[in-house]
């Protein structure tokens, strides 16, 4: 397979972006080679400037649950354009998406649109500060929640501990006001609220934590936070910039069938543009300005081209059946794949809910970010690049997850199960 033009591309792109990249993780860090500069998809296909042909598992990180040039999606945005690209007023289309969402989500009353996941993680602290007066926030070690600064912290030793940054250029005055708790255990929680509770205004948790592998939680635990904030007067942040429209309509607060105080969205929203939002009940977000006293604003939130965009492709999701289709579809296709593994005695588990699946080269039941073995990256590694090789698009990074779109027709699922499993006996020669 030929790379020559995404390697020129790269070198060039080196010279004008930090890493070569307007974002890290694109940059092939974590597997072999060079990052391919792709130039078009349409459904699960991706091609590169090289005129590869992919199968792709990433899907835009998870934007794309429609796949790649869902036709309605380009022609309500071509559409939309014509009239212009931004106002910086209300416009019609925020109206419909908004409505479509809060007519279909029974967690939250009112919405707040942004422009990206970090901005509506960020906007959503700074209401539960404003809210609970307290400012304290508690998150797990092995969530992410984009790059809001008091939220790039890492865990130091022991239990629950106030975070490190793991960035340079976050004051560590910020990164203190966050504590640290390893997901799945529920007492170290408590004994946080215990001890700090009068100070913590939110606990923030992707309730389906899928950017550090796919650490799934028990129910019985979600509920156990739930209880805990109630009980300790904090406010339950769950953050579905991944899960939001992903696992059901609803997210991860429907699929779990528990109430939150605030939601984060990001990725599907938008059906492709750059949109996120976040959303409570309308007291809380009473508080959001100008009705409130939580300053937040952006010049292109609302972006009417983006709202039609996200207002399509919500339209398809509320489709009968749309989400039962999807989540059998890749249960067929995850079973293919771990019942090859199993029968050859590879040590390999894939974890999945929903259209999202992360292959653990492990048998361990990993619920907890200390539970991956950093040293099973270099078997995802092996695996990567004789996926790309074959025309498979996985996320670069062993800890990424995969997506599966409407879009992945059978015999593409099937061909990928058969180049997956190949991969799998060379990772394990
Ligand atoms: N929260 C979660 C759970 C995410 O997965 C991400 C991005 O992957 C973010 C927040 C940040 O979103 P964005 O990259 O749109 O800023």
């Amino acid at each position: 397979m030929q790379r020559k033009i995404s390697e020129e591309l790269y070198a060039e792109a080196k010279n004008y972006f930090p890493g070569g990249v307007s974002s890290p993780v694109r940059a092939f860090k974590s597997v072999k080679g060079a990052p391919l500069f792709i130039k078009k998809g349409n459904g699960s296909q991706i091609w590169d400037e090289d005129d590869n042909q992919f199968t792709d598992f990433c899907c835009s990180w998870g934007p794309l649950i429609l796949g790649h040039n869902n036709d309605a999606i380009r022609e309500v945005i071509v559409a939309t354009v014509a009239n212009g690209t931004s106002f910086g007023t209300p416009t019609r289309w925020e109206n419909k998406l908004g409505k479509l969402i809060l007519n279909n989500n029974r967690f939250i009353e009112k919405i707040r649109f942004v422009s990206s996941g970090t901005e509506a993680v960020m906007s959503a602290i700074r209401l539960a500060r404003g809210v609970t007066g307290k400012d304290k926030i508690l998150k797990f070690d092995g969530c992410y929640h984009g790059h809001v600064d008091s939220l790039l912290v890492n865990a130091g030793s022991g239990l629950v501990t106030f975070g490190v940054s793991s960035s340079a250029g976050i004051p560590e005055a910020f990164a203190k006001e966050t504590l640290v708790a390893p997901l799945n255990d529920l007492d170290a929680v408590e004994a946080t609220f215990k001890e700090h509770g009068n100070q913590i205004a939110c606990v923030i948790i992707e309730p389906v934590p899928a950017n550090n592998g796919l650490l799934l939680q028990h129910r019985s635990y979600l509920e156990g936070l739930r209880k805990l904030c109630t009980q300790y007067n904090v406010l339950l942040i769950f953050d579905e910039v991944i899960s939001g429209f992903r696992v059901g309509f609803e997210g991860a607060a429907g699929y779990y069938d528990i109430q939150p105080d605030i939601i984060t969205y990001g990725k599907i929203i938008g059906g492709g543009m750059p949109v996120g939002a976040y959303g409570a009940n309308a007291e809380i977000m009473g508080n959001v300005a100008p009705d409130g006293g939580v300053y937040q604003a952006g010049t292109l939130s609302g972006n009417p081209v983006a709202m039609a965009a996200g207002f399509t492709a919500a339209s398809q999701l509320l489709e009968e059946g749309f989400y039962a289709n999807l989540e059998q579809t890749t249960q067929d296709f995850v079973a293919k794949i771990q019942s090859y593994c199993d029968n050859k005695g590879y040590e390999v588990h894939i974890n999945t809910i929903g259209s999202i699946f992360w292959i653990a080269f492990s048998k361990d039941d990993i619920r907890r970010a200390d539970q991956i073995n950093p040293d099973s990256m270099e078997k995802f590694k092996i695996l990567h690049a004789y996926l790309l090789d074959n025309g498979i698009y996985l996320g670069p990074s062993g800890y990424e997850v995969g997506f599966i779109s409407s879009a992945h027709t059978t015999e593409e699922l099937a061909n990928a199960v058969d180049k997956i499993c190949q991969g799998m006996d060379l990772v394990h020669q």
